[in-house]
């Protein structure tokens, strides 16, 4: 399941819509336009001199009050959070947005015109995998305000949501998978909503001069004011799942993980789309391949089962990658969604079990000691493993660098390691392992 490859997507052909732009309350045209392979989204300001790009990119995230804002040098774009989270969850991975002004057209006030706009496009695959950025272990992020984001591993991209107004009033919690179908229906018509005493301000300043109730549902006290009824009774908790999914299409790629997010707000969104970007960052820049070097420095496979009895399913060594001086050696193991273990730990959510990582860090500790002892003349048997931790869950996919070092070594009888296993520079699991030895 977590393995499926999907396809990058672009928009069939170029589609547009004008309307009002929220802040100045001018008339804006927006194209979509297609893109190539790993283009991700940018804005092109049709309106300037040499028509800039922005990057819909949270290194780019510029301002969060009331709507994400984005830009590059002087260059601003505003209030792209909801033609985003349409992009997104429609399935839009590579694709340009023109526009004639410096926001898009705040239509009415949901994401239900960008959604209109896509399927006018149409969508089409192109050959490159989609980029999935899959949550490996709890993140949160809280803001002085009272928002609290929470991040869980999950296979499927959920938003778990508590919206609150002031005194706690309109409460609302939904807890949904976010497909481009449950987007569609339940998600993207939910209107931004506003409430009196906020944009009671703002309108006196002349700030929002686009602004209406044909484009936003105000809420005064415990009146609903709006040119049409509510959509649906927790209109406003979807408003707010459809900002957290505009504001993490920052990320950069598509989130597989379960967002659990109490009274959010775009600055809280934003602050969870940067941690996961860092993140995302720092496992782009491990997974570029390493050159491994081979023969004299380490074993290959075929020189580890000389001296190792173990075979598939049980070797869980592919090769030593090199020693150090006499007491130490790295070995490593590509964990592949074939493992055979894969098939019942667990079943939609397969995580290597931590036996098997002792039982590697048991390989390489023998393979060290077969070297030391320079004779295959003997089997090694382990006796013991002690402070035995595990930090990390291994998926598949991982490579594991597993370290053992020899601590003691007495007489050739007894010999112990520090072991531990390595994943993405994150150290996953680790103990000490006893072995004694006996001629074969
Ligand atoms: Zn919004």
């Amino acid at each position: 399941m977590a393995a499926t490859t999907e396809f990058q997507h672009t928009v069939a052909k170029t589609a547009g819509f004008s309307g009002t732009s929220l802040h100045t309350g001018e008339k804006v045209s927006l194209k979509l336009q297609p893109a190539p392979i790993d283009h991700g989204i940018k804005f092109k300001r049709k309106d300037l001199q040499d028509e800039p790009t922005i990057d819909a990119k949270i290194d780019n995230l510029k301002t969060v009050e009331r709507a994400t804002t984005i830009g590059e040098g002087s260059v601003r774009v505003h209030t792209v959070e909801h033609i985003l989270a349409a992009l997104s969850a429609m399935g839009v991975d590579n694709a340009i947005v023109e526009m004639d002004a410096n926001e898009p057209p705040i239509g009415d006030g949901s994401a239900a015109a960008y959604v209109d706009l896509i399927k006018r496009a149409g969508i089409a695959a192109q050959e490159a995998a989609r980029k999935f950025f899959q949550v490996r272990e709890p993140t949160h992020i809280e803001t002085k305000t009272g928002s609290i984001l929470v991040l869980l591993p999950s296979d499927e991209f959920r938003i778990s949501c508590t919206q609150a107004g002031p005194n706690n009033r309109f409460t609302q919690y939904l807890s949904t998978e976010i497909t481009s179908a449950i987007f569609e229906k339940e998600i993207a018509p939910a209107r931004t909503f506003v409430y009196y005493e906020d944009v009671e301000p703002l309108m006196e300043k002349n700030l929002i001069k686009g602004g209406s109730l044909e484009n936003a549902v105000v809420v005064r006290g415990d009146a609903v004011l709006s040119k049409e009824p509510l959509r649906f009774a927790d209109e406003f908790v979807r408003h707010k799942i459809l900002d957290i999914v505009g504001d993490l299409a920052l990320v950069g790629g598509r989130v597989r993980g379960h967002v659990i997010a109490v009274k959010p707000g775009h600055a809280a969104n934003a602050e969870l789309a940067r941690v996961l970007a860092r993140e995302q960052a720092r496992r782009t820049a491990l997974a570029v391949p390493k050159i491994l070097p081979r023969g004299e420095g380490g074993f290959d496979s075929e020189q580890i089962m000389q001296i190792l009895p173990h075979r598939y399913p049980f070797l869980m060594v592919d090769r030593i990658i090199g020693f150090e001086g006499e007491t130490k050696c790295i070995g490593l193991k590509s964990v592949t969604i074939n493992e055979p273990f894969f098939q019942g730990h667990f079943p939609g959510h397969p995580v290597m079990p931590g036996v098997m990582q002792v039982e590697a860090m048991a390989q390489v500790a023998s393979l060290l000691l077969f070297k030391l002892a320079k004779t295959t003349g003997r089997i090694g048997y382990f006796m013991s493993a002690d402070d035995v931790k595990f930090r990390k869950p291994v998926f598949p996919g991982d490579t594991m660098f597993i370290h053992a070092e020899l601590t003691k070594h007495r007489g050739e009888r007894l010999a112990k390691a520090k072991c531990h296993c390595v994943v993405n520079d994150a150290v996953v699991s680790e103990g000490e392992l006893m072995f004694t030895f006996l001629d074969r």
